[in-house]
């Protein structure tokens, strides 16, 4: 996603103001300092000097004494400039006594004199300079520090953001022209496309919908895998629908402080409402709208009250305006069941994992950012990466063009993207690792052992290839496997012969060695994991027959199955799985026997040649003498 620019209007409302208010405080700071240093008379040549009354009263005799002031705690008067010229106009000052003569000596010496009164003396501009344009001062320092604090509107620019754009929604607003994803950019998910492009139409042309009377959902949530192109899709939506696009993640909305969140919802809403239409995309909303517990506990008051204000919000704004709300999720399962219901995210988008041609398509798009040679054959790598996300074959074609140049090459090649895939399934190949000879054979006859009995069972995927390389993920060796054709069910047969094949590689430890190794963990673990699910969730058990004994707790991120059995029922479980693996091994085992010639042939041609294809391991092998293999297709699979 290219970083996005911060939208140029919110940017001069933040700027524009702010310039004259440091214009305003500078300017006041600079009275200020003018008016205390004045105030200690520093600057001022007008000098009070200070005599005694004594004096005071010779110099109204001699004559010196143009002016005097009287108030009840001071005389003030002037001089005439002729004695002290150089402090003409210089005032003194002196203090009053009880001295009832003095008016009468004032007058006899011909002396202008007069009361003040103390209130008139306070002038105006005194009462300015002392103490409003302090108090602004402050006030405005004040003002200008909150602002700071609080950041700009779109909560992330200007340069302060103390507490994280406090009370504002967080969102990032972009513009029309700052969107540069299309829906052609988002292969595949025709499905999820379609439901979009009618929200698009309705922000584009809203009288075609009006005119009829229908109303478009207020929300929709896109739902699925990590990595599938939900916010991919959200982009797309903004950048075809020609409307402001605000984007916030669920997680921006919980804060330390609470009440925040609400805050920020609210902010948001007002913001969506402002510049409407528009639309408002939640990422990650199950961060804010996860299911309120029924507990009373308020250990998690802010993120309710944060989901209260959300659900508020969406009831209240009108949809006739043109706001549209996306949220996705890859947890629907754990959302607030307010939340879903109509009149909020009423609809709801799957966004799954792509089939093959949705994965073709994805690789097709994302190979146009890189120079591809001619021999590069999409489709093959589709058929290869099945359960691949999006996101992860946008990684396989980039770690593809990465390989190529570290080969040298100016086009990334097919055998590039198959390093790529290898890599992205398995991890980089562990060059160093130091194996000794004999280890190395038992990884060899361990891989012979998974291939030949894929091979030698019907309904089994073809043998791509077998390595004894190293991988960084831990695994010694793998035999991958490629189905031909996509498959979306999976018969009792495929699943059985499938744990057939993953309790193969321990069988031929055991036939070959007669001993068992570690290296067979990885192996045991899947081949549990089937046979639990063939068990509890498939209902393909004649002990059990059809019935749940698992449920599956988050659909999207994998397998977080929870038992909904009693504990006896649970041994018994456990018990029916330990069968059906124990029959597997001895299956593969027997099978192991059948073709003990080719297994040590083929072994020893691996452990010479590291890698060797699924076309070299099929001639070596020849077809089976009694029964013709016809390879129908498992899931890929990666065992050690
Ligand atoms: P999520 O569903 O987790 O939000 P994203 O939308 O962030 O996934 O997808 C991550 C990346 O995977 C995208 O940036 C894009 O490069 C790639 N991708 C995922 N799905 C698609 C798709 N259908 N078409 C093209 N690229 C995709
Ligand atoms: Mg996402
Ligand atoms: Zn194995």
């Amino acid at each position: 996603m290219k970083k996005p620019e911060k939208d140029p209007t919110n940017r001069k409302k933040f700027h524009l103001p702010t310039n004259p208010w440091v214009y305003i405080l500078i300017l006041l700071g600079a009275v200020m300092i003018v008016n205390m240093l004045s105030m200690g008379n520093m600057l001022s040549g007008n000098r009070t000097e200070y005599v005694e009354y004594s004096k005071f009263l010779s110099m109204v005799d001699s004559g010196q004494v143009q002016a005097v002031e009287i108030t009840d705690t001071l005389i003030r008067f002037t001089v005439s400039s002729g004695m002290f010229p150089w402090r003409s106009g210089n005032t003194y000052a002196t203090y009053p006594v009880d001295d009832p003569n003095l008016v009468q000596r004032l007058y006899k010496a011909g002396v202008e004199f007069g009361g003040v009164s103390q209130e008139s003396r306070v002038s105006i501009l005194s009462v300015i300079v002392n103490l409003v344009l302090p108090l602004a001062f402050y006030g405005l320092m004040i003002f200008w520090i909150v602002k700071m604090i609080r950041g700009s509107k779109d909560g992330k620019g200007g340069g302060f953001n103390l507490l994280g754009g406090f009370g504002k929604s967080g969102a990032k607003m972009y513009n029309v022209s700052e969107v540069t994803k299309r829906f052609a950019d988002v292969a595949g998910q025709d499905e999820a496309k379609d439901q979009l492009i009618e929200m698009v139409d309705f922000l584009n042309r809203p009288e075609k919908y009006k005119a009829i009377g229908a109303k478009l959902p207020k929300g929709a949530l896109l739902v699925g895998p990590p990595g599938t192109g939900k916010t991919l899709l959200a982009q797309a939506v903004a950048g075809e629908a020609k409307v402001p696009f605000f984007f916030v993640s669920g997680s921006a909305f919980v804060e330390m402080f609470v009440g925040t969140g609400a805050a920020r919802v609210r902010d948001l809403f007002k913001e969506a409402a402002e510049k409407a239409p528009c639309i408002v995309f939640i990422d990650e909303i199950d961060a804010i709208g996860k299911k309120r517990d029924g507990t009373g506990l308020n250990a998690n008051d802010e993120r309710e009250q944060t989901l209260n204000q959300l659900l508020a919000e969406m009831d209240g704004f009108d949809p006739s305006k043109g706001i549209i709300i996306l949220g996705a999720t890859n947890r629907p399962e754990i959302l607030d069941k307010a939340l879903l219901r109509p009149g909020r995210f009423d609809r709801r988008i799957t966004v799954d994992l792509p089939d093959m041609k949705g994965r073709e398509a994805i690789l097709r798009v994302h190979a146009k950012n890189i120079a591809t040679a001619p021999d590069v054959d999409l489709a093959a790598i589709a058929r290869a990466t099945v359960g691949a996300s999006g996101a992860d074959l946008a990684n396989i074609i980039n770690e593809g063009a990465l390989c190529a140049v570290r080969a040298g090459r100016t086009a990334t090649a097919q055998c590039d993207l198959e390093a790529a895939v290898e890599l992205v399934i398995a991890g980089s190949e562990r060059k160093s690792m130091v194996i000794s000879p004999e280890e190395k054979r038992i990884v060899a006859y361990h891989e012979i052992g998974h291939a030949l009995v894929a091979a030698r069972q019907k309904h089994s995927a073809p043998v791509h290839k077998i390595t004894i390389i190293p991988r960084t993920n831990g695994a010694l060796g793998y035999t991958m496997q490629v189905e031909e054709t996509e498959r979306v069910l999976m018969s009792r047969e495929d699943l059985e012969s499938k744990i057939v094949t993953l309790t193969a590689g321990r069988a031929a430890e055991e036939f070959a060695f007669k001993t068992c190794t570690t290296g067979a963990a990885n192996d045991i673990e899947q081949a549990t994991k089937l046979a639990r699910n063939m068990v509890t969730r498939f209902g393909m058990s004649d002990k059990f027959g059809m019935v749940a004994l698992d449920t599956q707790t988050s659909l999207y991120l994998g397998d977080g199955a929870q038992a909904i059995c009693s504990p006896e029922t649970s041994t018994l479980v456990d018990k029916e799985i330990q069968r059906l693996i124990a029959e597997s091994y001895d299956k593969a085992l027997s099978i192991l026997r059948d073709n003990a010639q080719k297994l040590s042939e083929l072994s020893s041609y691996l452990l010479e040649k590291e890698t060797i294809t699924g076309e070299e391991f099929m001639e070596i092998l020849g077809p089976e003498q009694n029964e013709k293999v016809t390879p129908l297709p498992v899931g890929n699979e990666s065992a050690e």
